[in-house]
């Protein structure tokens, strides 16, 4: 079976997910879903996402792939990554040229339980690790959702209290 470059993406969403929480409410399209029918939705799509824990900088730019951040009890936290691993490969496939699109596509590929395999750079040594993907931390979901809510569905009353 051949696995594309699809792995390491599901940080990445999760990166763009809490960025977006920095903005404004107002840039964002209001969800189409009732509040009650999109929480059932959302909830069990981010619960089913497929999360490594690692956190990436360096994708659509001419810059390696480097781990900024690994999040506690996640797979690559007891694997021993390191902040400031460079993710060679995915699989096989080069990351270097990978934009954020790749990333999401990979991301949205990858299902809990599957096994990928990095290529890592550390300093002057590369070598390969294994890594199980997990379902996401409630807490870690509990923010995506909260975002989600803020941003889709909050409305600034105009109309004092
Ligand atoms: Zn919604």
């Amino acid at each position: 079976m051949a696995f594309t470059p699809l792995t390491k993406a599901s940080l990445i969403i999760a990166t763009c997910c809490l960025g977006f929480g920095q903005e404004s409410y107002r840039h964002y399209k209001k969800c189409p879903r009732p509040v009650d029918q999109c929480l059932q939705t959302i909830v069990s799509s981010y619960m089913e996402t497929a999360w490594d824990g690692l956190r990436v900088d360096g994708v659509s730019s001419s810059d390696p792939v480097r781990v900024v951040e690994i999040e506690p009890g996640s797979p690559c936290i007891a694997e021993g990554f390191k902040v400031d691993d460079i993710l060679v490969e995915l699989n096989g496939v080069p990351m270097q040229t990978w934009t954020n699109q790749d990333l999401i596509q990979a991301m949205k590929s990858l299902k809990v339980g599957t096994v990928v395999t990095y290529t890592v750079q550390r300093g002057d040594r590369t070598f390969h690790k294994q890594v199980k993907m997990a379902s996401p931390p409630t807490d870690l979901v509990a923010l995506w959702v909260g975002n989600h809510f803020i941003q889709h569905h909050y409305k600034k009353s105009d109309v004092g209290l």
